[in-house]
């Protein structure tokens, strides 16, 4: 390559500074194309080999090429999962029924060749969908129960286009989703993409379906339940039409006419889920309806205030949505932590909790992020833009997590009970964190539609700071600094102390000397997971996955090690037998003392009159 003569450094310069300048309005959301007629069709006629066909027609196409695009991850999972991998069959047609050639760009792009088309092309592909929760899908002889990014590609550059989709599934089966309160209907209609993958379709016959009314709204209760035990959802439905009663007291009126919570409860799953979605839910119980309801109506209370905050109210960075790659967000901690606290709060205005049960909960938040390691190296603002590496995400490669992170839902919903105190305190009761939740949301969710996406536009994180500042009328810039992204121990007994509180911590009875690790069971003993620095294994020099097989020449195969452990006083030296790559040897370690793993929020006596305000106002009941 040779030098082009005559091209000056002022003038190199230029081209440079424009094609600096234009990258990110290239790489920004899609030109505004000339929309297509987009219309979406799902066959559901394969049930046992678990294959779902969708064909894709898309006209009004102009062009050389086309780009079909599968989502690598769906929104409210902070995962890249690749749906494209379960995408089988992939083929195109143009007007005539022609085939149309195709090549793939990447692994979860397919390009049709257009120049055949005849200004019409049909995508056609199959996709594996066999697994139950908020993220994949599910198509089997019992249902199909479809997160539509898991299976819907979309067209590059239309995602904004309206369109419909047609399902075609058996006669017998009813179909429910936030598309339509009817459950016979099989046509829809979507503004955009991300609308249709933001309602998940439950389409069986064995779904059980019950309702209620709150402010004028219907809220429909599907309930699928694989367990043999009694599934009559009435106590669930009455559970929720208090939670969903009391959560609609607390925020401004959303914009929907209908909403649905859908259930599954199934006992052989590994793990339950639940995932937000614009006016429904998708929950997974691991158990049965009878035997986990509490938990049923703790994950709804959850979910149902998503609606609000995550979904309406959000951060800039999700939605629209980059499906293509991660996107990333400081304020997890807010969409997903203060969900957990203000649900706390709604099981405890529903009636649903005593004030005893609220308390214990915020303690055992306490307790949980006091006994994480991670605490003092990563602030609630990394631990939700690292969401990436650990919200579900698989995992092959052996990480230090354990001593490393925290989660934004703990440690949010601990900085959203401390913000709320915080709040009533410096306004003597007059103002609350949901003040500040509300003023968010009528400042961004209210605010002119910002792009096709929605109503309103997304908050950045100094927003938030922004609103507290303004609910409150007092700067909380060191609260930011210190407790949101810092890493400072939060001084729970300041905040509590507001409400004549106080946080004590103790060590049970009976608590046996600490060894500083986190176990995992194993047939011949005890396996370390992770060794807490500092503590007793690491200054004996002990390790991830050493196999401690006896104390003392008592086996640990047959006894638990706590019981063997309680044998000795703190300060003790004693001779662990432990096993690392097949070798045995004796260590001695010198037993710290016990944890104080007991938290409990007790009131103070001889609180204050304001004290005493605060208390009842925070604490008070059914509303
Ligand atoms: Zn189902
Ligand atoms: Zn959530």
């Amino acid at each position: 390559m040779e030098d082009k003569p005559g091209l000056c450094w002022a003038a190199l310069l230029v081209i440079l500074l424009v094609a600096a300048l234009a990258g990110p309005l290239r790489a920004a959301e899609e030109p505004p194309l000339a929309p297509l007629q987009l219309d979406y069709h799902l066959l559901l006629t394969h049930p046992n080999l678990h294959l779902v066909t969708v064909e894709i027609t898309a006209g009004k196409v102009v062009g050389d090429s086309l780009d079909f695009v599968m989502p690598a991850w769906s929104p409210g999972r902070y995962a890249i999962y690749d749906f494209a991998k379960n995408v089988q069959e992939f083929e195109a047609a143009g007007a005539q029924g022609q085939s149309l050639p195709w090549t793939n760009l990447d692994k979860q792009t397919w390009r049709v060749d257009l120049r055949q088309a005849g200004g019409i092309v049909k995508a056609r592909y199959r996709v594996f969908a066999n697994d139950l929760n908020g993220t994949f899908s599910q198509f089997d002889s019992t249902h199909a129960n479809l997160n539509g990014s898991s299976i819907f590609m979309y067209v590059a550059g239309h995602k904004p286009d309206p369109l419909t989709l047609t399902v075609d599934a058996p006669k017998e089966w009813q179909l429910i989703s936030g598309f339509s309160d009817s459950t016979s209907e099989r046509t829809f209609h979507a503004p955009n993409y991300d609308r249709l993958v933001d309602t998940p379709l439950e389409v069986g016959a064995e779904t059980k379906l019950a309702q209620f009314q709150e402010q004028g709204k219907m809220i429909r209760v599907a309930v699928h339940s694989y367990g043999n035990d009694n599934t009559d959802p009435s106590k669930l439905r009455e559970g929720l039409q208090k939670i969903v009663h009391a959560e609609m007291a607390m925020m401004p009126a959303p914009d929907f006419e209908h909403y649905t919570f859908i259930f599954h409860f199934a006992p052989d799953i590994s793990m339950g889920d639940g995932m937000e979605h614009l006016n429904s839910t998708q929950i997974i119980i691991r158990g049965s309806l009878s035997g986990n309801l509490a938990e049923a109506l703790e994950t709804a209370a959850h979910e149902f205030f998503h609606l609000w905050n995550a979904k309406r109210l959000r951060p800039a960075a999700l939605g629209p949505f980059d499906y293509t790659r991660e996107v990333y967000t400081p304020s997890l901690w807010l969409a997903e932590g203060v969900t957990t606290y203000v649900s706390y709060v709604s099981l405890l205005r529903s009636g649903l909790w005593t004030r005893e049960q609220f308390l214990a909960r915020l303690a055992d938040e306490i307790r949980t992020l006091e006994e994480e390691p991670g605490r003092t190296l990563m602030s609630a603002e990394s631990s939700s833009f690292h969401a990436w590496f650990y919200d579900r995400s698989p995992q092959m490669q052996q990480t230090n997590f354990a001593n490393s992170t925290i989660s934004y839902y703990n440690k949010g919903a601990l900085l959203g009970m401390l913000l709320d105190l915080e709040t009533q305190s410096r306004t003597r009761g007059s103002k609350s964190l949901l003040d500040v939740l509300s003023l968010l949301y009528h400042k961004f969710y209210e605010a002119p539609r910002a792009t096709y996406y929605g109503p309103g536009r997304g908050y950045e994180e100094k927003d938030v700071l922004e609103a507290v500042n303004e609910v409150a009328g007092s700067d909380f810039t060191p609260f930011f600094d210190t407790y949101v992204r810092g890493t400072a121990p939060l001084l729970y007994n300041n905040d509590l102390a507001a409400a004549g509180l106080a946080l004590r911590i103790s060590v049970p009875g009976n608590s046996p000397p600490s060894i500083g690790i986190t176990p995992l069971p194993d047939d011949r003993g005890v396996r370390i997971f992770a060794v807490q620095q500092g503590g007793a294994a690491d200054r004996a020099g002990l390790g991830r996955d050493d196999l401690l097989i006896a104390v003392d020449d008592q086996s640990l195969a047959t006894e638990d090690l706590d019981k063997r452990l309680k044998a000795y006083p703190p300060g003790a030296s004693v001779p662990f037998t432990v096993e690392r790559r097949g070798q045995e040897e004796i260590i001695n370690l010198i037993l710290d003392p016990p944890v104080a793993s007991s938290y409990t929020i007790q009131e103070l006596s001889g609180a204050t009159g304001q004290q005493i305000l605060i208390r009842n106002h925070w604490l008070r009941g059914k509303n």
